[in-house]
């Protein structure tokens, strides 16, 4: 079973509402077991919801409580972005998940590359951060 970004199997829980579905990805994908999630509504954020940056570092700094999540909005979202993150742990721990397909730039599933200040910046996500630290083989897309 591969964990995957509810976003890019079609599910409408992207900050906005709407879905990111890759249909090349899960063509590509036919016949395996997908476990479809989303970080964000699993730390309890609502859909639609501000969209939100990582701002002072990323998904590392924020799991070590350098950095902080923030909205749109200018609430800060860090505890639920970690819950999210947390919860999406214990799925692959549940499932004994070994690889997940996380979609890029997001400041939950992105790695390698998030927004910040509407820039694209080096980092990780604070879910792939957990994740990826915990041994999950994580494609980004
Ligand atoms: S948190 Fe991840 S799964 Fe949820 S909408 Fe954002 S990119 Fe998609």
């Amino acid at each position: 079973m591969i964990l995957i970004s509810g976003c890019l199997v079609g599910l409408e829980c992207r900050h906005d509402g709407s879905t990111e579905k890759d249909d090349d990805l899960l063509a590509s994908l036919k016949g395996v077991n997908l476990l479809p999630f989303c970080p964000e509504q699993m730390g309890g954020l609502s859909t639609p919801r501000p969209s939100a940056e990582i701002i002072g570092g990323d998904g590392h700094d924020v799991l070590a409580h350098k950095a902080r999540v923030i909205g749109e909005d200018g609430e800060d979202v860090t505890v639920p972005f970690v819950r999210g993150a947390t919860e999406s742990k214990k799925l692959v721990r549940l499932f004994n998940i070994t690889s997940a397909y996380l979609k890029g730039k997001s400041p939950s599933c992105g790695l390698g590359t998030i927004f910040r200040n509407g820039h694209q910046v080096e980092g990780d996500g604070v879910c792939a951060a957990l994740l990826s630290r915990n041994g999950i083989k994580i494609t980004c897309v």
